[in-house]
């Protein structure tokens, strides 16, 4: 044990970062860029960019032709067995092993993570939609938890600064559910994702078919997207990690920026255990760690910390933080630290065959497809009697390959060389409500391997979101039809929470520190000096994928924290 009693200065910093994924990063980069002094501690493997193994081979380069073996995935990957198709030999080395990395469920839930430096920006779909004010306000409205403690003017200007760097391409569509950002030029859509907007807006005005929002340099401006970025080149193999820099990464953008400053220290494989507090000034002093490799424990000291662990990462290292003035985990006097626990879900949508475009083709890769926001429940007009908020699509048109049955030789090849009727896919992902009773909480009798109490599961999608559902993919059919679609098939298979990979809402942001965890800057109510700006601090769930938001209140929480230091007040 290692607990620095001397040397303290060694171990002390202006600000702790736990946690170096999406959220991490940018908080260590806004920090770094303020001068300050900045440790971030990452509970797994050193990954420098540049380092991904998979990124330039081709499928028949790799072993099993990118196939991992069913006794491989029973053995580590995802109790679900309906999970496993997305562990590839191309991706696998950034998922989670559930053997090495255990969980409890007294509910099922799919948790779906990767430990190492960069977290799960390295493997994310980078789809990047602004929340705005239907969001906000939804919760006061209906009457559903509490309300968020911001609207949309306190994170507009945020979202501008951070989808710069960012670098966000995009089609502007004037539409209220997801405001305009600073775009990059989008994606465009092929001819038949064209024709499917055109169609389906004649049909059905409200629903607007626009080229998906991503995180991919369409446009490579070096004075704006530092770090170490390039031009996307449209392999379409994001999820292997971008030799190019290409798509927004905590390695590619914000770590090598907050790296170039010289205020950054990086400690990998430095699992966080608790956040130290000290009663009689009030605040966290720093953390206490275990060494992933030699289980040494260390100290670290800090004036400021950010905890970016992920909604349930952080919400464990706070459910472990306890002491005799917080006996159920730091700041949680509120009793919400691991309740209102949420996810999107999916698992439903259509797809169908597209006829009348047989003589027209496309060329190359890009990196989205289409994606529709939502139209339901935004306005009167779109108000929904059997349930509450909306979903949203992420889809695409392909050409198909021909497949034809029964048929060898020559004739095989000629047909197999002609490519497929146009395919038009597409996929639903639905807002969740936050239920207080779904939940994470730690199982203190049970360890693991590094002495961790176990984290336990216990939460399920309701009424809500199964009438949501079912409407989902009754849009989608109705879309499908519109255009004039053969051959339309619909799913509709409910996911477990967590594996749309959108957790949330354990460290909620409210007004009242008796019923939220974290006040309007995303500060602890009760431990001034914590700052919580990942997916725990979120009240809602939109219908958006949500990690631009925490970028904006990242930036915005940095920035906060940075004045009131400056002010004597921190
Ligand atoms: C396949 C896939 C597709 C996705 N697509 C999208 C998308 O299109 N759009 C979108 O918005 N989001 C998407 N997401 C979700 C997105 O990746 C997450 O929202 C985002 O990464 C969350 O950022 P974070 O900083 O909270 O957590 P992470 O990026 O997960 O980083 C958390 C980090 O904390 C570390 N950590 C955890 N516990 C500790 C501890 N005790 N001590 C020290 N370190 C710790 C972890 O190892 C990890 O590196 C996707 C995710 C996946 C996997």
């Amino acid at each position: 044990m290692n607990l620095n009693l001397r040397g303290k200065d060694e171990v002390t910093y202006d600000a702790i970062v736990i946690g170096s994924g999406i959220s991490g990063g940018y908080a260590a980069m806004e920090l770094c860029e303020k001068g300050y002094k900045t440790l971030v501690l990452e509970r797994g493997r050193m990954v420098k960019h540049g380092e991904y193994p998979t990124a330039n081979l081709d499928n028949w380069d790799l072993p099993n032709q990118n196939h991992v073996s069913a006794e491989e995935k029973a053995l580590h990957y995802f109790k679900q067995e309906r999970l496993r198709w997305w562990v590839n030999e191309d991706n696998k080395h950034w998922i989670n092993k559930d053997d090495e990395y255990p969980y409890q469920e007294d509910k099922r839930f799919d948790w779906i993570r990767g430990h190492h430096v960069g977290g799960r920006s390295i493997m994310w779909g980078r789809h990047c939609y602004r929340w705005s004010d239907i969001d906000f306000e939804a919760n006061l409205k209906e009457g559903v938890a509490i309300d968020w403690p911001i609207r949309y003017k306190d994170i507009a200007p945020w979202y501008d600064y951070v989808e710069r760097f960012v670098g966000v391409s995009g089609q502007k569509e004037g539409l209220k559910q997801i405001p305009d950002g600073q775009f990059l030029k989008a994606f465009p859509l092929n001819c038949v994702e064209e024709y499917f907007r055109e169609a389906v807006g004649k049909a059905f005005p409200e629903r607007v078919v626009t080229p998906g929002r991503v995180a991919n340099l369409s446009e490579y401006h070096p004075d704006i997207h530092k770090g170490m970025r390039g031009k996307c080149q449209a392999r379409d193999r994001c999820w292997r990690g971008c030799p190019y820099g290409a798509y927004f990464s905590s390695l590619s953008a914000t770590l090598a920026v907050a790296a170039n400053t010289g205020n950054l220290t990086i400690l990998p494989d430095s699992i966080v255990n608790e956040i130290v507090f000290d009663r009689s000034l009030g605040k966290a002093t720093g953390v206490r760690i275990k060494d992933a490799k030699t289980g040494e424990e260390t100290e670290f000291f800090s004036r400021i910390v950010f905890c970016n662990a992920s909604t349930i990462g952080t919400a464990a290292i706070l459910l472990n933080s306890r002491s005799e003035t917080f006996p159920d985990g730091l700041g949680n006097d509120s009793g919400e630290l691991g309740h209102n626990l949420m996810d999107h879900h999916y698992g439903m949508g259509a797809s169908g065959t597209l006829p009348g475009f047989e003589d027209t083709y496309y060329k190359g890769r890009k990196a989205v497809g289409f994606y529709i926001p939502r139209f339901r429940n935004i306005d009167e007009s779109t108000r929904q009697k059997d349930y509450l908020r909306g979903f949203g699509y992420q889809g695409g048109a392909i050409r198909g390959v021909n497949e034809p049955k029964g048929v060898i030789g020559k004739e095989l090849k000629d047909i197999i060389f002609s490519p497929g009727p146009y395919q038009i896919h597409m996929e639903c992902f639905g807002e969740m409500l936050p239920y207080h009773d779904n939940m994470m909480y730690l199982d203190f009798d049970k360890k693991d391997r590094h002495g961790m109490p176990m984290i336990t599961f216990k939460a399920t999608l309701r009424d809500n979101e199964m009438k949501l559902r079912q409407d989902g993919v009754k849009c989608a059919v109705e879309m499908l039809e519109a255009a004039g679609c053969k051959d339309i098939s619909s799913h509709n298979i409910a996911t477990a929470p967590g594996a749309c990979i959108h957790e949330m809402g354990t460290a909620r942001m409210g007004r009242d520190p008796k019923t939220s965890v974290l006040n309007k800057w995303n500060q602890m109510h009760e431990v001034p000096n914590v700052f919580i700006t990942d997916g725990s601090c979120m009240a809602s769930t939109g219908t958006q994928n949500p990690s631009i938001t925490y970028m904006a209140l990242t930036a915005r929480a940095v920035d906060y924290a940075h004045k009131q230091i400056n002010k004597g007040e921190l």
